[in-house]
């Protein structure tokens, strides 16, 4: 009778713990998925091949500054190198030449906060849109492994990648979130000093701080990032603005952070006191600006997505339409049922769940506009100020379409408050000093990233779009490369469907 009881025990651990394994594999599974590794990568190769020598003849070239475009200019290219910008320059036979009579040059646009996951096609999406370089602000090994790759044979932008997100939760917590979220945790300074080394030791350009880290370790952080002279950058973490400005992380991830600050500020409904909430904004937000400017910290942009959750949270299917769904990584779209993180409709954790009675809804609609609009207010000060911004998109965050959301991003900015010139410093200059790079300037000496296009952009920000050819690297693509690179991107997308996207496409 004992052995029995002891057997039926036995038994049933045995199947609980099997039980357990499988859910968490599945759940490891469906984690993974979403990062889209499973979609077939097209051979870039193809599309576009090395070009040691290009000589571009008789075109406009944008001014260092922005400002202007400078008329009747050649340009030498050797080895990926700018090696000489000037108005009467003998044709070099030996060079690929490209004719640049009535078309405009500028530096290749770097989009400041994207998120690749393991969806490596993205890559070829920036370059197709004139993005020459990308910092990745959830940094993983792969992501890695394909720049060092790139740095041999030229078939992708450049890119700044910064760490996995930090955490600060304890305990059984903190296992938690480093398998789900992909993060660093660490909860003590002996854990933090082994952690942070090894991101440097990894190679990774920057710490990524996130929003939920305690103040302890904020500071912890900031410190041992300092002695490992490794920058730190993201989110501002559960600190308040003052204690935020001087604490040594030099920029910021989104201007929403800083916005969201001003919420808490305010103390009251935004959705209740919509006006009076922007008011108080309207004053706060230049004293923000001020302190930020005065202590030397740069803030990437990310305006377009935050202008989207309106649509997102109301109106999911148009604001589908409107953007270049199809080449977004299909496993990344459709999501996972472990959480909300989808971009389709019952998959995306921005459509309106909230009550169903015309009153609720019509709060959360206020909440949302309010948002919006001081999203905008916050950017005007900023620009009013000079606080460095960097055009960044978030891509691959629900409905940023990894390159092309970049042009979307330069129009919201340049509707927030930027003259056109400023916001194409923000996608080019201004990252370029960031991160020290020869990049952001066509300049004798500097990387030849660069787009040429068929239109002047300083007159319509959405000229950016009318790319002719994008330089990289010692490569060139041209306007059809691209439309056939696109175009397998599409395909490539489409054998990894399980949910039809058909409804949704422009
Ligand atoms: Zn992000």
């Amino acid at each position: 009778m004992k052995k029995l009881w002891v057997r039926r025990v036995l038994w049933s651990s045995a199947i609980g713990l099997c039980m357990m394994g499988c859910v968490f594999l599945w759940a490891d599974h469906e984690l993974n998925k979403v990062l889209g590794k499973s979609t077939r990568v097209v051979d870039f190769s193809s599309f576009t091949k090395s070009s040691p020598l290009v000589q571009i003849r008789n075109v406009n070239v944008l001014s260092e500054d922005c400002t202007h475009f400078i008329t009747n200019q050649n340009l030498l290219i050797k080895d990926g190198r700018i090696v000489q910008i000037d108005a009467n320059q003998q044709v070099n036979k030996d060079a690929t030449i490209i004719d640049g009579t009535g078309k405009y040059l500028i530096p290749g646009l770097v989009d400041s906060h994207v998120h690749v996951k393991e969806s490596k096609n993205d890559l070829f999406l920036y370059l197709a849109n004139g993005v020459t370089y990308i910092r990745e602000m959830a940094g993983r090994p792969e992501i890695l492994e394909w720049r060092k790759s790139i740095r041999k044979s030229g078939l992708g932008p450049r890119m700044f990648v910064a760490s996995p997100p930090i955490f600060s939760e304890a305990g059984l917590a903190g296992y938690y979130y480093s398998w789900t979220r992909q993060s660093v945790n660490y909860s003590n300074k002996k854990d933090a000093e082994k952690a942070i080394k090894k991101i440097k030791e990894q190679g990774y350009d920057a710490i990524k701080m996130y929003g939920f880290v305690n103040p302890e370790m904020f500071k912890i952080t900031i410190q041992i990032a300092k002695e490992n002279k490794i920058p730190v950058i993201g989110h501002i973490p559960l600190v308040d603005l003052e204690t935020f400005y001087s604490s040594g992380q030099n920029e910021v991830a989104h201007i929403e952070e800083i916005t969201v600050k001003t919420i808490d500020e305010f103390g009251k409904s935004i959705s209740k006191n919509p006006e009076e909430y922007l008011r108080f904004l309207k004053r706060r937000s230049h004293q923000i600006a001020k302190k930020l400017k005065e202590n030397k910290v740069s803030v990437t942009s990310t305006v377009w997505l935050c202008e989207s959750f309106l649509a997102q949270r109301f109106d999911l299917k148009s604001k589908l339409k409107a953007i270049e769904l199809r080449y977004a990584n299909p496993k990344i779209i459709e999501g996972t049922p472990l959480y909300k993180m989808g971009w389709l409709p019952g998959k995306n954790g921005y459509e309106y769940d909230g009550k169903d009675t015309p009153e609720a809804k019509k709060l959360s609609l206020t909440f949302w506009k309010t948002y919006a609009e001081a999203i905008h207010i916050m950017t005007k000060a900023l620009v009013d100020h000079h606080v460095p911004v960097m055009a960044g998109t978030d891509a691959n965050v629900a409905t940023a379409v990894p390159g092309f959301a970049l042009h979307d991003e330069l129009e919201s900015l340049s509707q927030s408050g930027m003259t056109n010139s400023q916001t194409i410093y923000s996608a080019t200059v201004e990252p370029g000093l960031w991160m020290k790079s020869k990049t952001g300037k066509i300049k004798t000496g500097y990387h030849s990233d660069m787009v040429l296009l068929a239109q002047n952009p300083l007159e319509d920000i959405r000229n950016t779009k009318a790319i002719e050819y994008v330089f990289f690297n010692n490569h060139v693509i041209s306007k059809t490369q691209i439309k056939m690179l696109l175009k397998s991107i599409e395909n490539a997308n489409n054998e990894n469907r399980n949910i039809e996207i058909g409804e949704y496409l422009k």
